[in-house]
């Protein structure tokens, strides 16, 4: 259950009943659940996830655009499976830029019935040369009539091969670099789109690659505006990395569980490991940094809920922190169960596993830095410039 009271001071009367909602919804449909052990496995249990978390209303406050509602969620789900988690992260990714952008056609006819789980979304920005560098992308959208014409490679995209739809970023302007890119909603089966086959993941996690050869997409599945679209990615990652790190602490409140539970059952040297001082202080630091991540993280949420247009840097700092601390506390967790912690059936074995991609997706733990540190410097170089009457950054009288 996750531990709304550390965080009650940005959370609403309705947060509680929905987070109890969400748990009691985790506790029946999936603790218990088998994990899949291979690739084939996973991508059928994620459209089975798709429908039951559909039907439960799991991704209707990505509608409503209520975060705090789309962290408990995340939390929640994340500690119970992180299968689970991954699918739900992709109906945000899928959906989100059409809800900022699209049209009331583009809602209706993709994002709407993604949000009930009737369809699956993607994310397809990456490639093999444009990963942190988005704008170094090649994937090109050509204007021909009524349509533009996508020629490129995306890789490391979630749900590929299982999705119903991609959100599709590329470039209909290659001079104009990042000013030049647009997104596109491409349906899995138009011609000229090939699924190229998957990218296997330690945990489970349909991820692939995709083909775009002569992909004829109709002028109409333009979101926004011609060469809006890397800024359409950003403000769509800025919304969801609080998700991520939401994500994070789930798993590692789980860990902590695990460690916990663990540590006062079981016995060396004639007491529980528990007794020991170098277990309390590894369970110590570890309810510490757990607290820290999920202040940052619903922080983040209630400001982007109040109506924060851009919440970029308290995103970075939510998603950089909560899961480079998730991975430390995950990793504690392995050392307290000792042998038990690397079996391949323990849970804190598969969030292990798990938890690593979290520090790469949506923009590494460095990117989130420099995000971070470009905002910091951005503002002392404004402080610092002359002020009409050529005083320094401590001359000015009216400061
Ligand atoms: C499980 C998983 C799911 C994913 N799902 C999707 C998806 O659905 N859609 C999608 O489009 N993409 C997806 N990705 C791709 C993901 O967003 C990229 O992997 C990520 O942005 C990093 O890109 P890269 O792997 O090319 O690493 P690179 O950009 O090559 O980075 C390699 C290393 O260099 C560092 N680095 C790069 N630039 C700098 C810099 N300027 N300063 C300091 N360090 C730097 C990075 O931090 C990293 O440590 C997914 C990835 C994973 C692992």
């Amino acid at each position: 259950m996750s531990d709304t009271h550390t965080v009650r001071a940005f959370l609403e009367a309705g947060h509680h009943p929905w987070g109890a909602d969400v748990a009691a919804f985790v506790a029946r449909e999936l603790r218990g659940r088998p994990h899949p052990t291979d690739d084939d496995t996973a991508r059928s249990e994620a459209r089975e996830l798709l429908r039951l978390m559909g039907d439960e209303g799991l991704y209707e406050p990505i509608r409503d655009r209520d975060l705090r509602a789309c962290c408990l969620a995340r939390e929640l789900v994340a500690a119970a499976s992180p299968l689970a988690d991954a699918v739900w992260a992709l109906q945000g990714l899928g959906t989100t830029p059409i809800l900022l952008a699209g049209t009331d056609r583009q809602r209706e006819r993709w994002a709407e019935p993604a949000l009930a789980g009737e369809m699956m979304g993607g994310f397809a920005i990456t490639e093999p040369g444009a990963g942190s560098d988005v704008a170094a992308m090649t994937t090109r959208a050509e204007r021909d009539g009524d349509a533009y014409v996508l020629q490129g490679h995306k890789w490391f995209i979630s749900n590929a091969g299982i999705a119903d739809f991609y959100v599709v970023f590329a470039s209909t302007d290659p001079d104009a670099g990042s000013r030049g890119v647009s997104g596109f909603v491409v349906p899995a089966d138009t011609e000229g789109l090939e699924y190229a086959g998957p990218q296997v993941m330690s945990a489970p996690h349909p991820l692939g690659e995709l083909r775009f050869e002569g992909c004829r997409v109709p002028v109409d599945n333009l979101l926004g505006e011609e060469g809006r679209g890397f800024k359409l990615a950003m403000m769509t990652l800025d919304q969801l990395r609080p998700t991520v790190g939401a994500a994070a602490c789930g798993m590692a409140e789980r860990a902590l569980r695990e460690a916990l539970g663990h540590a006062v059952r079981r016995e060396q040297f004639g007491k529980p490991i528990s007794d020991f001082q170098l277990v309390q202080e590894k369970l110590g630091r570890m309810a510490m940094d757990l607290t820290a991540s999920r202040m940052l993280v619903y922080r983040a949420a209630y400001e982007k809920d109040l109506g924060a247009e851009r919440i970029t840097t308290e995103a970075a700092m939510a998603k950089a922190f909560a899961t480079e601390a998730a991975q430390r506390i995950i990793d504690d967790a392995v050392q307290i169960l000792g042998g038990r912690g690397v079996m391949a059936d323990h849970p804190v074995d598969l969030l292990y596993r798990s938890i690593r991609a979290l520090r790469i997706y949506e923009g590494t733990t460095e990117i989130q830095h420099l995000i971070i540190a470009g905002m910091l410097v951005a503002e002392a170089k404004a402080e610092e410039e002359p002020s009409p009457r050529g005083a320094g950054s401590d001359g000015g009288a009216s400061r």
